[in-house]
């Protein structure tokens, strides 16, 4: 039977939707499951890993896990996977997930692959699909060792509701401090907004919105959606928008129920990190703008005259 570690994904104490979407896939493949869970006071998520659909929770809580340290949080993967028995070791689509996979893999001396969109398992045999050439080909790659360390693509897998797991606690040592690089501190200027990766709506504005009473105008159509909001690297690029809020083959990737591109013309690098949306909704005064051409619905039009209506109808709908 394969066995399958999830890492969870906790951000500010709170365990975020990748990590039962990763159980839930290891769940339909008839795998046993297991999470591994690091960081400080956070025996109080036990009952959410469980409910998360994992078998096994290995937990490694210590005040010197507060802060994300690539090292040590790799250390404790490392004693899970090898207590565990775990051949498939999976992280969700995140900055910290993307640090430590390969140390993960290194100090395991097994495959890593970074970007799948699906893993498959037959006998013993392990397979993952991961984009290439910015979402050109899906590329099928066939894994030649035992175990794999992936990073599963945002999105890629779905919840399934009602899961459970049973509860099966095992404390992890703390490993030792890495002394080579100590994180501080952590300066967020994002506190409070809705983290894209996690959104179930995205609404991303382009350089149709021109300038800040633009941009204010579509930010404002994603605080009435309590939606994530981003943007494409033109605004980023001019100074509008912080990076951690682009989206696209050099920002994040991300894959909401709902994405809403605003004055944006769909260039292929900012669909890159998009296209996997489940409904992809448009806005661009240019009926010829390739966004067009991945968009489930499109609004040829003004933003400035259709965002305002937007907004008017959801009122509307919601009274
Ligand atoms: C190596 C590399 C990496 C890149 N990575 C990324 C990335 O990660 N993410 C990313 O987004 N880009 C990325 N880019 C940049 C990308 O190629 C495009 O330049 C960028 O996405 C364009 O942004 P935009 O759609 O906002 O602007 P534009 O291409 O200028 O499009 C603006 C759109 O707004 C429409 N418009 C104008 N006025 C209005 C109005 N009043 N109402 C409605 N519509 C209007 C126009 O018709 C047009 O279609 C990358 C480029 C390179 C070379």
């Amino acid at each position: 039977m394969a066995k399958v570690l999830v890492i969870a994904d906790i951000k500010q104490g709170v365990l975020k939707g990748s990590t039962t979407q990763l159980l839930s896939k290891a769940k339909a493949i008839g795998a046993e499951t297991a999470v591994v869970a690091i960081g400080s006071n956070i025996v109080s998520l036990i009952p959410g890993l469980v409910n998360a659909g994992s078998d096994t929770q290995y937990i490694a809580d210590d005040p010197g896990l507060e802060l994300f340290s690539a090292g040590p949080y790799a250390s404790c993967v490392v004693d899970a996977a090898k207590q565990f028995g775990a051949n498939l070791i999976w992280f969700g689509f995140s900055e910290s997930g993307k640090a430590v996979a390969p140390r993960v893999a290194a100090q395991l001396d097994v495959a890593c692959a970074t970007d799948s969109t699906d893993v498959m398992l037959q006998a013993d045999q392990i397979e993952i699909i991961r984009p290439a050439i910015t979402n050109k080909v899906l590329q099928r790659v066939k894994i030649h060792t035992g175990q794999l360390v992936a990073v599963v693509r945002a999105g890629a897998f779905e919840a399934t509701e009602g899961i459970m797991g049973t509860e099966n606690v095992v404390k992890l040592s703390p490993p030792a401090a890495d002394l080579k690089a100590v994180i501080r501190q952590i300066l967020s200027e994002a506190s409070g907004e809705i983290d894209l990766a996690d959104a179930n709506i995205v609404v991303s504005v382009g350089r149709g919105a021109k300038d800040q009473a633009g941009i204010d105008l579509v930010k404002e159509l994603a605080n009435d959606l309590k939606a994530g909001f981003g943007s494409t690297r033109a605004m980023v690029d001019a100074g509008f928008i912080p990076h951690y809020k682009q989206v696209g083959q050099t920002g994040k990737i991300v894959a909401p129920t709902l994405y809403m591109a605003i004055g944006i013309s769909g260039a292929i690098q900012h669909l890159a990190g998009m296209k996997g949306s489940k409904v992809i909704l448009a806005v661009n005064k240019d009926p010829e703008a390739p966004i067009f051409n991945v968009a489930d619905y499109g609004i040829v039009g003004d933003l400035f005259e259709v965002v305002p209506i937007l907004r008017e109808e959801l009122k509307k709908m919601r009274s």
